[in-house]
């Protein structure tokens, strides 16, 4: 049984998903200690638990310590089995984190898996349904994955109450990823996402865009969603030849609609600054896939503390080499061996 201590560098919920991960496709037991010691609250949160509970369902798991707030589980794995199956997190936790753990072993499992997840789409600190499903699913899909998604329903924080369904066609291997250039930008588009909150939140987004940014009015879009609670968020999209980048910020009470619009704005203006095609967040979400896979290459800005603490733990429980050299200001190159 390998051992991972959940409190090494950014002592987040990503130490769990990425063990999970790596637990089922190697079929390694293991046992996580200091479950999100870095956070407030510590142990399983409701979207940790969910992913928990997805993983012991597709692997026919042995499983301890599954509960709330619970800061040690052990998992030993079974067969991973392709199927349909129901993910509800019960509470406005992010979806999409649930996919990532649950992802990988299904592609590699022996038939096509139906997802049905239920919880938050659009999360602060997460991927959202679209930056699943524009960024990090089409450079699968470019690796060879088949994995088709679909939102019925929005979910903000903190009613939740979102809906989609992922269907994973399995395949025999991942190819190699090569992703050192961004090529031309092709289209910019800025899109306010709003539910159930005045009209002015959104308009107000897309104006701070335009006058700092200036962007044409082309380039903008607002769009009014349903959903169980309110909700709104900015989400910038650069689409370039080799890859789609995605700049999320949430609305959030007590921050203006310009501020919420700047915090997006600054993220994209550091990925165009520097060159690199891959962002700070895709970045961390690819390592798996490439190690998993035929590893490969990329670049991208310099490396966050999610990127370096994933490293880690991919390189104790599966032994990849990965190995990172600077490039330039805020320019970094990502090598990724495989298992
Ligand atoms: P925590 O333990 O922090 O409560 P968690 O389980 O939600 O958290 P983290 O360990 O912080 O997760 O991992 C969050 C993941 O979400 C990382 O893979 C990160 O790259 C990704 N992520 C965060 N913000 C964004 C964003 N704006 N766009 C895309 N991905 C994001």
């Amino acid at each position: 049984m390998i051992e991972i201590d959940g409190a090494q560098g950014e002592g987040g919920g990503q130490i769990l998903r990425t063990s999970l991960t790596l637990s089922m496709c190697q079929g390694i037991p293991i046992r996580i200690k200091n479950i999100r010691a870095g956070r407030n609250k510590p142990g399983l949160l409701r979207q940790h638990l969910t992913c928990l509970r997805a993983a012991k369902a597709i692997s026919d798991a042995d499983v301890s310590g599954e509960q709330l707030g619970a800061t040690e589980v052990t998992f030993i794995p079974g067969k991973v089995r392709s199927g349909e199956y129901h993910f509800s997190i019960g509470s406005a936790g992010s979806t999409s984190l649930v996919l990532q753990t649950v992802l990988l072993p299904l592609l590699f499992a022996d038939g096509i898996s139906e997802l049905h997840l239920e919880g938050g789409t659009h999360n602060k600190k997460a991927p959202s349904f679209d930056f699943i499903a524009q960024v990090y699913l089409p450079l699968l899909a470019r690796m060879g994955a088949g994995v088709e998604v679909e939102l019925t329903d929005y979910g903000f924080y903190p009613a939740g109450g979102g809906a989609w369904r992922a269907r994973i066609h399995p395949l025999s291997n991942l190819s190699k990823l090569e992703l050192t250039e961004r090529g031309e930008l092709l289209e910019r588009k800025a899109v306010a996402i709003s539910a159930n909150i005045p009209a002015h939140i959104g308009l107000r987004e897309l104006a701070q865009v335009s006058k700092q940014c200036e962007w044409p009015a082309e380039y903008l879009q607002r769009k009014q969603v349903r959903s169980q609670g309110p909700g709104n968020l900015l989400s910038l999209r650069l689409q370039s030849e080799q890859v789609t980048e995605i700049f999320d910020s949430m609305g959030e009470q007590g921050v203006s609609s310009e501020r919420v619009a700047q915090r997006a704005i600054r993220q994209m203006q550091r990925y165009l600054n520097s060159g690199a095609p891959v962002g700070e967040y895709l970045a961390d979400q690819l390592l798996l896939p490439m190690a998993l896979g035929n590893g490969g290459r990329f670049c991208t800005l310099k490396p966050s503390q999610h990127l370096l603490t994933n490293i880690q733990v991919i390189q104790k429980i599966a032994g990849v080499n990965i190995q990172l050299r600077e490039l330039g200001e805020d320019t970094w190159e990502v090598t990724v061996g495989t298992i």
